[in-house]
């Protein structure tokens, strides 16, 4: 299976992570944002393309996007942390505070984290985003978690 993926470095601020690895026909990512900052160029299939200048790390697409391959990621948090927003299916929820251990796409542990808030509007169509924050180096491995209650 091709690999769609785009990794593009922070500017400033929560900006999506786009990590696609679907090739065929989606576009869900493109429908949902308000800001036309996602785009294919050419056919459905090809590259889901982001305008970091449009993007403005809202959340939406994280939780429309039914291959689970939208990160928002806010680099510059601090010092030291950086903040990863990724969409969560299981029960029970996270809740803010809690401490956890961030794993990787391959649920594998990475790093010690905490929930920094966990979001469910109703423009996210009852998916729950859920923000941890983690030490910044971690920022382009760690993409969900695995909280002390096993989930
Ligand atoms: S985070 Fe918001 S503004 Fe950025 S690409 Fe996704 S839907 Fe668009
Ligand atoms: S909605 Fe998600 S899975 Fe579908 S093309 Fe966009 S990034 Fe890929």
């Amino acid at each position: 299976m091709a690999c769609k993926t785009e990794i593009k470095e922070k500017k400033r601020g929560p900006l999506a992570v786009i990590e696609c690895t679907e090739d065929i026909p989606c576009n869900p990512c493109t429908t949902c944002c308000a800001q036309k900052a996602i785009t294919f160029e050419g056919s459905i299939n090809s590259l889901p393309k982001l305008d970091e200048d449009k993007c403005t790390g809202c959340g939406i697409c994280v939780a429309r996007c039914p291959g689970m391959a939208i990160f928002v990621v806010d680099r510059e948090y601090s010092e030291t942390e950086c903040l990863v927003s990724f969409p969560h299916e299981f029960l029970p929820m996270p809740q803010a505070g809690e401490e956890i251990v961030a794993s990787d796409r391959q649920g594998k542990p990475v790093c010690a984290g905490t929930v920094h808030r966990v979001v469910r509007p109703e423009s996210f169509d009852g998916t729950a985003v859920v923000t941890i924050k983690i030490p910044k180096e971690y920022a382009d491995q760690v993409r969900g978690i695995r909280t002390e209650r096993g989930v």
